[in-house]
């Protein structure tokens, strides 16, 4: 198995529950832990400590053989993957390999952006993001220039989707924290520019429910701009395709993805960037071969729609693999995925939310009630959600200085671009 996240502890979890006596689940995986990813955009807010967004995949998925270690080459002919190991490029064989990688963030859909922008995909990014916002701050502290702390104060978030609306609503947040013990904050106000190629925001929910979000966005100060695209990002600013220029001290990208180098680089079957698989979720053309999750096409049974790049997507998908893949082993036919969504949310702070579930349509203080109890229940053990409850009293109730975690790396204070006195 390659891939640890939402589709690839549960698939691992119900394969070793699943399989017969004799066989092995083996789970490759970048990191040695799962990240619970909608709750990223409040370890930018502050508003929950980053470890506790995520889980030890040696934990999450007991009695599987986890190694931690990326996989470079899906060999099909040979039946073996290739991994990067500690002592350089390793083959293992496989009976049935089973592909979950998910998508990387892409950044290289305009100039300068890969070299500039930060993207929100993973802990690291989160803990980086966070860590730049406040470095931003202090800097802007610092400055006698009132022109470098407009532009210190100057954030752009690119993607009107879930993960940009999220993203652009914590940063507000952060910011509204923060307030108190900036000055310049409170004095010069911050520029908080959202940028959306489309012409509305979060375009998977009812337009009561967009413009709900369009709304909220409104209130706390974000300048949201619909209808524009990003031409490049360069030493002046963001450049937009009305000609216009945002001189944004900091630019974070939430438009779009990509496959991973493993898939980009196989020779797998590939739609629209996402692996082609059966409804049953064998990747075409391939007997032994499975693949779910983000990084596939797979088709829902229930309207014949590519299922959407989502978890809930990936973990219903991984119950009905487990059993495709146990029942051919056992020599029974494959049945197709089909699942009904439950529905989608988007954060919109602490106490604001828009989304729909089970036919409802819900924004405001109601809809972030239920955000947060759909993502606590979805928690995958008991002493995490307390953890995390406690976390969110916490950050409610009292007070606090952000600081940034990350500094720049210790060898730097004398490494060889920065003489010294011995040098
Ligand atoms: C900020 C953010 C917020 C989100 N919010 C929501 C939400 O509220 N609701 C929702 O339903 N969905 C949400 N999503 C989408 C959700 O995270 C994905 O749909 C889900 O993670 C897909 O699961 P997956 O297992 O396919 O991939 P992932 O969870 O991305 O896991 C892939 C794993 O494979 C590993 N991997 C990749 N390449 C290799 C390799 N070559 N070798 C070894 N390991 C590799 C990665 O390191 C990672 O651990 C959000 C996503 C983001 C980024």
């Amino acid at each position: 198995m390659v891939g640890g996240g939402f589709a690839g502890i549960d698939v691992a979890r119900g394969l070793v529950e699943a399989l017969p006596e004799g066989w092995e689940v083996v789970l490759y995986s970048r990191e040695n832990h799962f990240v619970f990813t909608p709750l990223l955009s409040e370890v930018v807010s502050a508003s929950v400590t980053p470890l506790h967004v995520v889980w030890p995949l040696r934990q999450m998925a007991r009695g599987a053989i986890v190694r931690t270690a990326e996989v470079v080459e899906v060999d099909v002919r040979a039946r073996q993957i290739v991994h990067r190991g500690p002592a350089g490029l390793e083959r293992e064989g496989y009976d049935e390999l089973v592909l979950c990688p998910g998508l990387d963030a892409r950044l290289d859909l305009v100039p300068g952006l890969s070299e500039s922008a930060h993207p929100l995909k993973t802990l690291a990014d989160a803990i980086s993001l966070r860590n730049r916002l406040i470095l931003q701050l202090e800097r802007a502290e610092a400055t006698h220039s009132d022109r470098e702390r407009a532009r210190l104060l100057s954030v752009c978030v690119i993607g009107g989707g879930f993960t940009g609306v999220e993203t652009a609503a914590s940063i507000a947040e952060l910011f509204a924290r923060c307030s108190r013990y900036y000055s310049s904050l409170a004095t010069s106000s911050s520029r908080l520019t959202l940028v959306n190629r489309g012409d509305a925001l979060l375009q998977q929910l009812p337009a009561r429910l967009t413009e709900a979000a369009h709304r909220s966005l409104d209130e706390r100060g974000i300048d949201v701009r619909l209808g524009v695209g990003v031409e490049r990002l360069d030493p002046d600013g963001l450049h937009l395709d009305d000609g216009s220029v945002i001189e944004a001290g900091l630019v974070v990208s939430a438009a779009g993805s990509e496959p991973t180098a493993l898939v980009s680089n196989s020779d797998l079957p590939i739609e629209r960037g996402r692996i082609r698989v059966t409804p049953e979720m064998v990747v075409s053309g391939l007997d032994g071969v499975w693949a779910l999750g983000d990084c596939a096409a797979v088709p829902n049974a229930r309207d014949g729609r590519v299922s959407p790049p989502l978890a809930q997507f990936a973990t219903r998908q991984a119950t009905q693999l487990v059993r495709n893949v146990a029942g051919s082993i056992a020599g029974r036919p494959a049945a197709p995925f089909r699942y009904r969504s439950q529905g989608m949310f988007a954060s919109l702070g602490h106490h604001d939310a828009v989304g729909q579930a089970f036919g409802l349509k819900v924004s405001g203080v109601p809809a972030s009630i239920l955000w947060h109890g759909i993502y606590w229940g979805k928690m995958p053990s008991v002493p995490r959600r307390v953890q995390i409850a406690l976390d969110w009293a916490w950050s409610a109730i009292f007070p606090w200085a952000p600081v940034a975690i990350a500094g720049p790396p210790a060898r730097r204070l004398s490494g060889p671009d920065e003489p010294t006195e011995r040098s």
